[in-house]
């Protein structure tokens, strides 16, 4: 019994012990907690915010982001930044500025997939801000002026491309502090939601519309794309196959990944909530990669024209675009392509409209929203509503050419390989990312 009672009291003081030490854990976050608050509020306290400037025009294609805007500095300043800070951190963002006087522009980048990458963000909250030296008592201080919305647009949300299985969520929101309006970005570990993926593939066309087809042996289809020699391919069931492939490798890879249809079977409008140009944004996917395969319309599979094309929007980096072209000859065993219209360099083509500015295929430019001139707003009847058509936040798009079925021996390889194809892309997409 003595001893009974002398194990009771033991452990009730082990008990009390474990108990303090975890009270003065939780104290000690409290306090960390308190500490950095306050350094934030003091932060955000000591922004000039008499000065500073307007943001005109901020978009979100892609993985990166851009703002244009305009800010004054009187003579008592020099060296102005644009950074994103917090009081602790600070990330100086790169930009173009020009002045006149104390009055100066400036732009992220002038290039629409390029800016501020969203995927290399630490978590925390941030602000946006012009940073500018001056001096007080011989020395050098920094002063932060806030920047404010001058544009129709408002918040806007990101979620980070999958990682070891996990994601970020940026919300970039117009705060106020003390009635003062500042462009806070704040970033927390999250797990994405169901309806939100990383990447949308479109196997052009679908049941309805098959695009070309062809007959494996180069005879020309009868009025009924049947052959009577050999077998017939649509080029949409060749697209949904490579799609297929893209998808199994680029899951591999960890991401998230969307189809615009699921079988070969499938119909897909191209407007409306789901269609195939509107998906990628729907899902606030950060890429979209349409698969398509050519013709030259030279009958009897005698095409001379062969290899890849990279269709790419206006204003782009191709630095991607350089990957798949490497990458998919690379894995898909073929080469760029002979066609000498519209290459704006090795395998990489721009195709615009009349006007020398707006991207001639739809899933370039109606993906892009603002970025790369959307216009398909639903006054025309006869082309549905793309509902992003003034978003700006989209899906870079990207339209691949991956040969073409008409040339026999071409035709022959992507049969042979569609996996080949599949993972040259898919590589390319994961050395861009990780560099
Ligand atoms: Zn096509």
């Amino acid at each position: 019994m003595a001893k009974r009672k002398l194990s009771k009291k033991a452990r009730r003081k082990k008990f009390i012990i474990k108990l303090f030490f975890a009270l003065l854990i939780i104290v000690a976050i409290l306090i960390g907690i308190f500490v950095f608050t306050r350094k934030d509020i003091e932060f955000l306290k000591n922004i000039d915010y008499k000065n500073g400037g307007d943001i005109t025009y901020y978009d979100i294609y892609g993985i990166h982001m851009n703002f244009n805007g305009v800010f004054e500095l009187s003579d008592d300043f020099s060296n102005p930044k644009l950074v994103l800070a917090n009081g602790n951190k600070e990330n100086v963002i790169d930009w173009k500025l020009d002045n006149d006087g104390n009055s100066y522009s400036f732009e992220t980048s002038n290039y629409i997939n390029d800016g501020i990458n969203l995927e290399s963000l630490d978590t925390g909250t941030y602000y946006l801000l012009i940073k500018a030296e001056t001096k007080e008592n011989d020395e050098t201080v920094y002063k932060y002026f806030p920047l404010t919305n001058t544009t129709e647009y408002d918040n806007l949300t990101y979620y980070t491309l999958t990682k070891n299985n996990s994601n970020k969520k940026i919300d970039i929101t117009w705060d106020r502090f003390e009635n003062n309006e500042l462009l806070g970005f704040n970033i927390k570990n999250t797990k994405l939601p169901d309806d939100v993926y990383d990447i949308t593939i479109d196997p052009g066309h679908d049941s309805n519309d098959a695009g070309t087809i062809v007959c494996e042996n180069g005879d020309v289809p009868n009025n009924a794309g049947k052959c009577v020699n050999s077998k017939a391919y649509k080029e949409s069931d060749i697209n949904f196959t490579v799609s297929e492939a893209l998808k199994e490798e680029l899951e591999s890879l960890g991401y998230k990944v969307k189809l615009t249809r699921n079988s070969k079977e499938d119909t897909v409008p191209t407007y409306g909530e789901m269609g195939s140009a509107t998906t990628a944004n729907a899902s606030r996917s950060k890429f979209n990669f349409s698969l398509h395969h050519n013709s030259t319309n030279v009958p009897g599979g005698m095409a001379t024209t062969h290899g890849l094309e990279v269709y790419v929007a206006g204003d782009s980096k191709f630095d991607l675009a350089k990957l798949f072209v490497e990458s998919v000859c690379e894995y898909g065993k073929t080469s760029i392509s002979t066609k000498k219209e519209f290459k704006v360099s090795e395998g990489i083509y721009q195709r615009f409209s009349d006007d020398g500015i707006t991207p001639y295929y739809y899933m370039i430019r109606e993906v892009g929203g603002i970025a790369t001139h959307a216009y398909v707003n639903g006054s025309n009847e006869n082309y549905g509503k793309n509902p992003y058509y003034d978003s700006n936040n989209t899906a870079e798009s990207y339209l691949l050419e991956l040969g073409y079925i008409d040339n026999v021996k071409e035709l022959q390889n992507i049969l042979d390989n569609p996996k080949g194809y599949a993972k040259g892309i898919a590589k390319a997409l994961d050395k861009y990312l990780s560099k």
